[in-house]
């Protein structure tokens, strides 16, 4: 079918396609409108990678706003909503407005009522449910796209349950899913009635291969000879082989795939060495320059190492990096300036970074829960693979697999290349998904009775699936006594209500058991005030007092609120709990309690114990042992100790952090990598505003507490420097120098003299005006300021 003959569209946007040079439907896409997609039929489009799958959700989206309604796209990763957002908004000039939902959970997204297709995650989506977000009725076309993550331990049942509840709102929705090719899309297709497109069909030719030896064997049967050098270095000769391409001017460029960070990066500095040998010189000085602009988004060595490889034209790309050096690494792949990118998987579930080449080299990893390599799953290797070939740009496509011997080679082509993708399965059965999702149910009045839950369990795929439909009955009723014993709903007769407490908890979107641990640790803190406070007082004392007397051998190991128990006796008698009068200075509870608090709650990904940690932290935990909140458990509860370990070497993380400890120092100590330390810092501070309003709603003392350590990690600083680092532009770098320079405040910001401030943010003219302008100064400018005439106390 031609564009140009598309109906049910607004107004000039088949013009639009056939300007934009498409101008035939392709295969795939001709079958979804047979199928009615431009009628608001419901569809699962199963497909291959880059066979535009996007523009069947377009069409979808679009006739469903020119039949007045409004569209909204699920996307699984924060980084794709951007990316679809901005892809969108080309149709704003037909008069149709666009709008992305992220941030903040506990918000119900108003203003996103104007738009006529909204863009946003899967656990957003979830969120604007749960806040009753009052534009969620008038939707008329949803759109999941990477539906198959249903498959996903984590993230699958949230996709899942957002679905069954957008389609309980509205039953006549229309719901397009789009999948890759997996075993039983038909299966997917039933749950969500709607009918199924599923092809294999793709705009350019991929030849799938396994490199043995001295040639490429396609899955066509024919044969590329790439000879590999000495040390049989396979991968680079295959870069080198696409950079050489097939004659004049027709470099292709390649996409290795590898199975760990580390690897990601020692295979980008090997890399680079090829592609080095094939960039120009004006390519060299671009290349120089994008190197320049990595260095600047942070000074970390994960930066340094990227830059070093970027400036010969290859790069790494994992999710230990910032999101800002992620996003130059793909546009320039895409610019064609860097050749090769070495990347972790994420890549291929992630942006649209199509190859000439796709060099798969390892298709094992290691895998905790099973305690050892496994290969990966046949479909994590087909969307690889489908990242070969940019069409408009190559002439095909190659995926390439690596083996060292014959029957390797043929146990390959068996496993991935002839093989089907495997079926995707419902995970929601699983105990930590219903927690969430049931309290969900209930408080955002989905479901009153037990009967009423397991009706709508009945709408997920789940339950199209199973064979045992008694299982799902079983942990329903399990998490509703947890919900009830942790005082989130309560039961009267046969209905079932969310207290409070629990509406909070499910606004606030926690798992309920971090809610659980949060508001458990926070009463301990508040019965413990005392006692905990003149430890920690009598720590300080006994340190200096051991210091002058003999040595105490058994020091680092006593738990310090024994010794101040004891000291109190000494003292006339006091018991650790009754005394009102005691008064102390400290901060109660401590941050460094307040992030072991959220850290050790299902909600945080924990930092693993590497070999040696086991040590460390032990001894830090009996140090530090009156700062935390409940019990500490035994060195001998094993599992508990060590996940209470874990959580502590998360939560130094976060100490270093608000301690203005230097991001390179963190990723050594910790071994992490930039991205890593803002996940962490990002997670907690969602996690301590959640403990902050429990707080408030419990009537808690320790509210403000919370509230200094959620700051403090927010931003990453001491708490004398909290109100200058809450200015725009400042962070929290300058917010130490400006304070060494005697600017200790907002208001000094607006008072101090401008040469003293400039001084301190090391002549920057631009940055000090936006600076003080955020910061309220009438008169910013800078243009008359002399640096050098900055008092001498202006530098430290
Ligand atoms: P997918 O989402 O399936 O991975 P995309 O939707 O990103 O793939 O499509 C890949 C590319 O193909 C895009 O650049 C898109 O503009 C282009 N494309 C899609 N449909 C057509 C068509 N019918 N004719 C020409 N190009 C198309």
């Amino acid at each position: 079918m031609r564009t140009a003959d598309l109906t049910g569209l607004p107004e000039g946007i088949p013009e639009a396609l056939h300007d934009e040079g498409i101008e035939e439907l392709y295969p795939p896409q001709d079958e979804a409108v047979e199928a009615g997609l431009t009628d608001g039929e419901s569809l699962v489009a199963a497909v291959p990678t880059a066979s535009g799958k996007t523009l069947v959700a377009e069409l979808a989206m679009l006739s469903s706003v020119a039949r007045g309604g409004k569209a909204l796209y699920i996307v699984p990763l924060r980084a794709l909503a951007s990316e679809k957002k901005a892809e969108f908004e080309r149709w704003e000039e037909y008069g149709i407005d666009v709008g992305v939902s992220t941030g903040n959970y506990e918000s119900s997204g108003e203003w996103l009522s104007s738009r006529d297709i909204i863009v946003a995650t899967s656990e957003k989506v979830d969120s604007l449910v749960r806040n009753n977000a009052a534009w969620m009725d008038q939707l008329s076309c949803v759109v999941a796209d990477e539906v198959h993550l249903v498959n996903d331990r984590h993230r699958g049942p949230t996709l899942e349950v957002t679905l069954a509840k957008l389609r309980q709102l509205n039953p006549s929705l229309q719901v397009v899913a789009l999948s890759a090719t997996v075993g039983n899309a038909g299966e997917v297709a039933d749950w969500l009635d709607a009918s199924l497109v599923h092809s294999d069909w793709r705009p350019i030719d991929l030849k799938m291969g396994v490199h043995y030896g001295n040639a490429i064997t396609f899955d066509d049967g024919s044969q590329r000879e790439v000879p590999v050098g000495k040390g049989d270095r396979q991968t680079p000769a295959l870069v080198a082989d696409a950079l050489e391409g097939d004659g004049d001017d027709d470099q292709g460029s390649s996409l290795v795939f590898v199975n760990s960070r580390r690897n990601a990066e020692s295979a980008a500095r090997r890399m680079a060495g090829v592609t080095e040998q094939y960039i120009t010189g004006d390519e060299r000085s671009e290349l120089a320059e994008l190197a320049a602009e990595i260095r600047d988004v942070s000074d970390t060595e994960t930066s340094e190492d990227l830059a070093k490889a970027v400036a010969k034209g290859a790069a790494f790309h994992h999710a230990g990096l910032a999101s800002e050096h992620r996003t130059l690494v793909e546009d320039a792949f895409r610019d064609r300036l860097i050749k090769c990118i070495c990347a972790t998987p994420t890549l291929a579930a992630g942006v649209n970074t199509p190859s000439r080449r796709v060099v798969v080299r390892d298709w094992q990893r290691y895998d905790g829960d099973y305690g050892g390599m496994k290969p990966l799953d046949v479909l994590e290797v087909h969307q690889m693979m489908g990242r070969a070939g940019r069409p408009g740009l190559d002439p095909y496509g190659e995926a390439v697999l690596l083996s060292k011997d014959a029957d390797s080679r043929d146990e390959l082509f068996e496993r991935y290349i002839w093989a089907d993708a495997e079926d995707v399965h419902s995970k929601l059965a699983a105990e930590p998904a219903l927690r969430t999702h049931l309290l969900a149910t209930v408080a955002s009045g989905f479901a009153h009775t037990r009967e009423g839950l397991l009706e709508f369990l009945d709408q997920t795929l789940y339950a199209t699936q199973t064979d045992d439909p008694g299982r799902l009955e079983q942990v329903t009723d399990r998490v509703l006594d947890y919900l009830e014993v942790n005082g989130f709903i309560e039961f009267e007769d046969q209905t079932i209500r969310a207290t409070p407490v629990g509406h909070t908890v499910s606004r606030l979107y926690l798992d309920p058991m971090s809610a659980a641990e949060i508001i458990d640790g926070l009463r301990w803190a508040a019965d413990h005030r005392t006692e905990k406070l003149r430890a920690l007082e009598g720590e300080t004392t006994s340190t200096s007092r051991s210091a002058e007397s003999e040595p105490d051998t058994t020091a680092g190991f006593q738990r310090a609120s024994d010794m101040v128990a004891a000291a109190g006796d000494e003292e006339g008698g006091d018991s650790a709990g009754d005394d009102s009068d005691f008064e102390s200075d400290r901060t109660y509870p401590t941050t460094l309690g307040l992030y072991h608090l959220v850290c050790r709650t299902p909600d945080m990904y924990q930092l693993y114990l590497k070999s040696g940690d086991r040590d460390t932290y032990t001894e830090l935990c009996y140090e530090r042992e009156p700062e935390f909140l409940g019990r500490v458990p035994s060195e001998y509860e094993d599992v508990a100790f060590e996940d209470w370990l874990s959580a502590l070497k998360t939560a130094r993380l976060l100490e270093d952090w608000s301690d203005e400890v230097d991001e390179d120092r963190i990723t050594e100590r910790y071994g992490v990598g930039p991205g890593d330390i803002r996940g962490k810092v990002e997670t907690a501070e969602w996690l301590l505003g959640a403990a902050e309003r429990l707080a408030s709603e419990l009537d808690l003392e320790s509210v403000y507490a919370v509230r200094e350590a959620k700051m403090r990690v927010q931003y990453g600083v001491n708490e004398e420097l909290l109100d200058l680092a809450g200015v725009r532009g400042v962070g929290r770098k300058r917010a130490r120098r400006l304070y060494e320079a005697g600017v200790e405040s907002r208001a000094d910001l607006r008072e101090a003299g401008k040469s003293r401030i400039l001084a301190a943010l090391r002549g920057r003219r631009k940055t000090a005006e936006n600076i003080l302008e955020a910061a309220g100064r009438k008169d910013p400018s800078m243009d008359e300021i002399d640096e050098s005439d900055a008092p001498d106390d202006a530098v430290p």
